[in-house]
């Protein structure tokens, strides 16, 4: 452990969209930003090929590019975006909060935004590995379009799952929903919108044995665990929408959560049970999940910090 220990005025954990936007808004109010970009840098949006809906880019850009030029943006504005995952914080007691980089760097810091997003659960079957963004994915509003007309499988039977494949249904010719169980988990209105979808097909005590393909996904061999029969559907997109994991492990013995782990925030703010910690991102919302609703979360965070740190620092009269 290092025995100095480094003052910041504004850490940003992780460097998503949300991260990010922080960092510019927080950089221009001259916050003198620290971000520490975590185990993959840039976030979710690294992992998805072509972006086509955020707003400002015509011909669409390549996640892992928007990503380089948010970044850029943040660095020319002044934010110091460094390698190096936050391992630990402490948030008992008052600001500053002790902040441990790579278990042995200590930082200390006056505001902290928690924007370290959430991970999308994955089967864990080797085909789906292989065959990531070659028609694998898991975020059917980021890449169902590139699905227009061709058949799909999604996987899961929660509510994004429901809201997913009625999204794909729209854009696909036919959508077979792969549901392990014989029943859904998500809300009877979801269900029935499935339900009531024509070019979905509901296979129940379904469980995806192989995606097929060796560059692109040919098709997909599922096991029905009743009867342990096997069979093949040809499709060029696989989904999976079994959950999503959000980041926030190491805040668990400070901040607020729901029950799956997202940080709880105040209503129209970004702050948290915390003084002077703000969340924004994926970390903080399972519902929108998208890149320019976690920027717009970002740039939230970054001028509640501000004005939390305006208020504590106004002089008295
Ligand atoms: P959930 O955890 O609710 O559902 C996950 C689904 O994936 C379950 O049906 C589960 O099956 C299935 N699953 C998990 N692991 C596997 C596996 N290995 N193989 C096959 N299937 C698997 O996650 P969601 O993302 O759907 O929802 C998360 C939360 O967000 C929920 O509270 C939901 O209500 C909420 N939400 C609300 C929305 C809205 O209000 N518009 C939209 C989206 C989400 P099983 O049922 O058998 O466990």
């Amino acid at each position: 452990m290092s025995t100095t220990s480094e003052q910041l005025e504004c850490l940003i954990i992780g460097s998503g969209p949300a991260g990010y936007t922080a960092a510019i808004y927080a950089a221009r109010a001259d916050m003198k930003p620290v971000v520490y970009a975590g185990m993959q840098p840039g976030g979710q949006l690294t992992i998805t090929t072509d972006v086509e809906n955020y707003p400002g880019y015509p011909d669409g850009i390549t996640g892992p590019e928007m990503m380089e030029n948010f970044r850029k943006q943040a660095e020319r504005l002044g934010a110091d975006v460094r390698y190096g995952m936050v391992t630990s914080v402490d948030f008992s007691g008052k600001p500053p909060y002790k902040v441990i980089v790579d278990e042995n760097k200590e930082i200390t810091a006056e505001t902290v935004i928690i924007s370290t997003g959430a991970s999308a659960k994955w089967l864990g079957i080797p085909s789906e590995t292989k065959l990531n963004g070659y028609g694998v994915s898991a975020c059917a509003v980021c890449d169902g379009f590139f699905f227009r007309g061709k058949d799909v499988a999604i996987v899961g039977a929660g509510d994004t799952a429901c809201e997913e494949a009625t999204y794909l249904a729209k854009i696909c010719n036919k959508v077979y929903m792969l549901v392990r169980r014989d029943e859904f988990r998500a809300s009877k209105a979801m269900q029935h919108r499935v339900l009531n979808t024509k070019n979905i097909e509901v296979l129940f005590n379904t469980e995806t044995d192989e995606i097929l393909g060796e560059n692109k996904v040919e098709g997909v061999r599922v096991l029905n665990n009743k009867t342990n029969e096997k069979k093949e559907y040809a499709i060029q997109g696989f989904f999976v929408a079994i959950g999503h994991q959000p980041n926030t492990e190491i805040f668990k013995p400070y901040i607020d959560m729901d029950e799956t782990g997202y940080i709880k925030t105040i209503p129209g703010s970004s702050r948290t049970n915390i003084e002077g910690v703000f969340a924004c991102g994926d970390a903080q919302d399972k519902i929108y999940r998208q890149a320019v609703t976690a920027a717009g979360s970002g740039c939230m965070a970054a001028l509640d910090a501000e004005r939390y740190l305006g208020a504590k620092h106004a002089p008295t009269e």
